[in-house]
């Protein structure tokens, strides 16, 4: 069994500014605290090239992508940033960040079905689930699991996979990308009315929305999976199964106000594993989303990796 962890340099660079929750900070909370629980020597510790902008154009308008491209570019070796909406913006190494983000998860996608790795945990950001076909948000640039089930689909030639999404704010933006598209299921639970407010009611057929009130705990949570996520996920046969992987659902995290601990991670991850083990030969692609109180981030991913990794 092989897991993977992706991570580069480039993603610390992205920088929406002192105090921002979204921050580089995240990513060595994560990295710190694989080393503390000494499972990073039992990981493969991957990388990728930039994805290309003929990668980001499966998922995104041209007048998205040049917007980002060009106002990072602009602020390249100057500092600033260039706000995109009042909690997003962008410095002059998100354009590389974004790319580099883009390219791990597309990479992880393709070491997956070429069978050289199990599965694969990608720790990137700038995060994606909220960035639509057409635009940037809510901390998000570009659609990181969107483009890696579009690749597995269209390069790949995968007739059926599943996008599950455990962030605790709606993925408007996959739900977006995919509604109307029968290859896609996509299984998530939200905090309910919250940001983005939206997702109370699927766009398409294929999204299985389970909104929760806040303070839901872990019990709700594992209860409404079981029910909802489960049978249409065994439905669905997913050939692989894409991870938005959000842990700001998390406790300690006062992002939102939901009730999961660490162990609410490593169930779900293992709910993950056996619809991946019946329908998918195993083959899942996790991507990192939100999570912003660093301790119980670097703790959630651990959880999840241990799962991945079969270490518990
Ligand atoms: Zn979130």
């Amino acid at each position: 069994m092989t897991t993977a962890f992706y991570t580069h340099p480039d993603c610390k660079l992205h920088d929406m500014g002192a105090g921002h929750p979204e921050s580089p900070a995240r990513l060595q909370a994560i990295e710190d605290q694989l080393i503390a629980s000494r499972i990073d020597q039992l990981l493969d510790y991957r990388s990728a090239p930039l994805a290309q902008e003929s990668d980001l154009a499966q998922v995104h308008g041209a007048a998205m992508i040049a917007l980002i491209k060009e106002h990072s570019l602009a602020l390249a070796g100057k500092g600033g940033r260039y706000p995109l909406d009042p909690d997003t913006s962008i410095n002059g190494y998100s354009w590389q960040a974004a790319l580099r983000a883009a390219g791990m998860a597309l990479a992880a996608t393709d070491a997956v079905l070429a069978g050289e790795i199990n599965n694969a945990f990608c720790a990137v950001r700038p995060p994606g689930h909220h960035a639509t076909s057409s635009a940037p948000m809510g901390f998000c640039l570009f659609n990181n699991i969107a483009l890696a089930a579009r690749h597995a689909l269209e390069a790949h030639g995968l007739e059926r996979v599943a996008i599950v999404d455990f962030d605790v704010h709606h993925g408007n933006g996959t739900e977006e990308i995919f509604a109307h598209d029968p290859r896609v299921l996509m299984v998530s639970f939200f905090q309910h009315p919250f940001y983005p407010f939206s997702g109370a009611e699927a766009e398409g057929g294929n999204a299985v929305n389970v909104p929760v009130p806040a303070y839901s705990d872990g019990k709700i949570v594992r209860q409404l999976v079981t029910e909802q996520w489960l049978p249409a996920l065994n439905a669905h046969r997913p050939q692989m199964i894409f991870v938005s992987a959000g842990f700001d659902a998390h406790r300690e995290d006062d992002m939102a106000q939901m009730g999961l601990v660490e162990a609410d991670y490593t169930w779900l991850t293992r709910q993950i594993m056996e619809v991946a083990a019946q329908h998918a030969q195993g083959r899942i692609v996790s991507c990192l989303e939100g999570g912003y109180n660093l301790s119980a981030l670097g703790r959630s991913v651990v959880a999840h990796m241990k799962v991945l990794a079969e270490l518990e």
